[in-house]
């Protein structure tokens, strides 16, 4: 028993923790050598620690190994890579007397609802392509992020899909419906989105690994268990560990082969349960906030928040987005409940994963919780100037175009509330103005829909019951647009661009997989709509004013015009080789169509009618335009004919030409 270990130690506080035992090492958890396998466990207040073995996942025989004390609070042991490597394993601690035992908060290998961790080394499970790779990508703002659930992706009987709601179910190529529209992967490449943003792929406790294809047995998982280690649920064999990382890293190479980045979404704020969690059990009382009381915080109101700016938990959340984004090739991180954790440890995080690749996408929820940390240490979207190339999910444009989230009836812009419409022109324009909370564009995710709260669909039921669906189609395509057309980083959920609904129900995390897949017949039924939205994709992805890169670009870039009420027109304008680049967009929330007058210019109409043409715009005549009721157009100023440049061009060289071969005639002659 090391010496250090005497009953005060029980007493210490998470600072003194800190100052004592902040362990700085990148070898938490399990590290495979040549021949050894050495496992480390951060427990500073522990009297004792084991290791036990197992030989399979069920197996009640148990080898145990002593751990020694080490330095800075851990424990640390080796065994032989043979026969150990492949066993399942669990710590046990003695604290205070008591004996605890779970799995390595560090595990990186579990199997079946994530009991037993294994000493399986992730490194060594790759599919047959895994490419180191990344699809490129420029700014921030070039992203599409479209928000997805793995199982919800594939499970409609519709998709087609053989291996349905599964990692390996979204990696098959070729799916369609009946009637031949792309399904599942095909589907997302299609649409043309950047980045696909997937709800926790982490090892979540509530979904039953052992039966996970059962309709009711299903959950968005945002109740984490083992946070390094992916879902069994998603696997075609949750028994054996290796098959759930190989089939994951199959996911994010299909994707990244079709060009698609990859986000994940990640639940650092609390557990699914602060006393039964591995994080946490070794070292009570440290990595959970308390209020003054001493019981726990609750911001996240999920029963406990994690203490981000204790030294550890800091650590753990830096040491495991770096290790997803290396060991699994991810492209960006999703923060829920982002306001929970501190400002110091989102910066940290950044910083860490420019070190991997600063194309890494940061974004998270900056909403201001109710958790006890000084305010302007919280790392919410009123502090988003202090958490530079960290991105906010902007609520401000969200319940500006449809409405306040909380309250179902509310209404918004598209909805036909007009004094609205400051909320929305504020998000277009990137929130970086003097009412924004950001300092750049890159620091505000722009969306009006995501897994939370009612749909588009079903919130514009409640604030607009009396539209013809013909009608409540119309405003919900104007929302994407606004979307889409907008500065900062654009994000759809999945489906929003068919009408997902969820029959009204704003809460869906557990009410089974009918209601939450991808309702590949309703997108099938809509498919000009689904047009619309890839051409909007499109849109932005062609003209970079769209995405404008920062604040003062934005500023000097973007000027919005006087339009009647319920409409809101904007210019984006610049000079740039020697021309007038001009876009103009006309949202028009109101019932009737209306006519603008059009500058001096050649204008083509790229968007009407809730239909894109980027290849075959309508040039438009005269100085009159009419934007039909509850849609969007763009225009933009006709660009230089490049054929004709390259006429005038071509005969410029042959006179040239000409003129030269003369003058050497005449120089011949002399
Ligand atoms: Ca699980």
């Amino acid at each position: 028993m090391a010496l250090k270990q005497t009953a005060d130690m029980l007493t210490l506080s998470p600072q003194e923790i800190d100052e004592r035992y902040t362990y700085t090492g990148t070898d938490l958890g399990v590290t495979f050598t040549e021949t050894t396998i050495r496992l480390r466990l951060w427990a500073p207040t522990a009297e004792r620690v084991i290791v036990r073995l197992f030989r399979t996942l069920k197996a009640r025989k148990v080898e145990e190994f002593e751990m020694r004390s080490s330095e800075q609070g851990t424990w640390v042991t080796e065994v032989d890579r043979i026969p150990y490597e492949g066993y399942f394993y669990t710590f046990q601690a003695m604290i205070g007397g008591a004996k605890v035992e779970a799995v390595d908060p560090y595990a990186k290998a579990v199997g079946t609802n994530g009991r037993r961790g294994a000493l399986i080394d992730p490194s060594a499970i790759n599919p047959d392509r895994w490419v180191m790779e990344r699809p490129l990508f420029h700014s921030s703002q070039d992203a599409v992020i479209y928000e997805l659930h793995v199982r919800d992706a594939t499970s409609h009987p519709a998709s087609g899909v053989k291996a349905r709601g599964t990692f390996l179910g979204l990696t098959e190529a070729g799916t369609q419906t009946e009637t031949g529209m792309p399904t599942g992967l095909d589907y997302l490449a299609d649409l043309g989105v950047t980045h696909v943003q997937l709800l926790p792929i982490y090892d979540y406790a509530t979904v039953n690994e052992s039966n996970p294809g059962e309709e009711s047995n299903y959950n968005w998982g945002y109740d984490p268990q083992n946070y390094f280690a992916p879902e069994g649920s998603y696997s075609s064999n949750p028994d054996d560990p290796s098959v759930r990382i190989r089939e994951l890293k199959t996911l994010i190479q299909a994707l990244h082969d079709r060009g698609i980045r990859v986000i994940m979404d990640v639940v650092f704020n609390h557990t699914f349960d602060a006393e039964k969690m591995p994080l946490g059990q070794f070292v009570p009382g440290y990595f959970y906030r308390q209020n003054a009381d001493g019981t726990l915080s609750n911001g996240s109101f999920c029963g406990n928040d994690t203490a981000s700016e204790r030294a550890m938990m800091r650590k753990f959340i830096v040491d495991c987005t770096t290790y997803w984004a290396r060991e699994y090739h991810l492209d960006g991180f999703r923060f829920d409940l982002m306001g929970v954790h501190d400002v110091e440890t989102m910066n940290q995080v950044r910083s860490a994963l420019d070190r991997v690749d600063p194309s890494i996408l940061l974004i998270g929820e900056g909403w201001d919780m109710d958790t006890p940390l000084p305010l302007d240490e919280k790392a919410n979207y009123h502090n988003a100037t202090k958490m530079p190339r960290i991105a906010h999910f902007n609520n401000g444009i969200r319940d500006g175009i449809k409405g306040d989230v909380q309250e179902a009836e509310d209404r918004g812009y598209v909805g036909g509330a007009f004094e609205r419409t400051s909320e929305v022109k504020r998000g277009i324009a990137g929130n970086v103005s003097s009412q924004g909370f950001a300092d750049e564009p890159n620091q505000v995710v722009t969306y009006c829909e995501a897994h939370d709260d009612l749909t588009t669909w079903d919130k514009l039921a409640v604030t607009n019951p009396d539209d013809t669906e013909e009608m409540r189609k119309k405003r919900q395509m104007l929302a994407t647009a606004i979307v889409l057309t907008s500065q900062g980083i654009p994000f759809l959920h999945a489906g929003q661009e068919f009408f997902r609904t969820k029959n009204g129900n704003r809460n869906t995390f557990n009410a089974g997989e009918a209601i939450n897949r991808l309702d590949y017949e309703r997108a099938d039924e809509n498919r000009g709509a689904v047009a619309y939205v890839k051409g909007l994709i499109a849109l932005r992805r062609q003209y970079p004013m769209f995405r404008l890169e920062n604040a003062a670009l934005i500023k000097k870039h973007l000027r919005f015009l006087e339009e009647e009420e319920g409409v809101i027109a904007y210019e984006l304008k610049r000079t740039y080789e020697g021309y007038i680049e001009r876009q103009r967009v006309y949202h028009n929330a109101t019932e009737e169509d209306i006519t603008v007058t059009l500058p001096h210019g050649d204008f083509e109409a790229l968007v009407e009618e809730n239909v894109v043409k980027l290849h075959a715009p309508r040039l438009v005549e005269g100085r009159e335009l009419t934007v039909p009721a509850l849609s969007t157009t763009v225009i933009a100023e006709r660009r230089p004919d490049y054929k004709k440049y390259a006429v005038a061009g071509g005969t410029a060289m042959a006179i040239l030409g000409l003129l030269y071969a003369a003058n050497k005639r005449r120089k011949n002659k002399k």
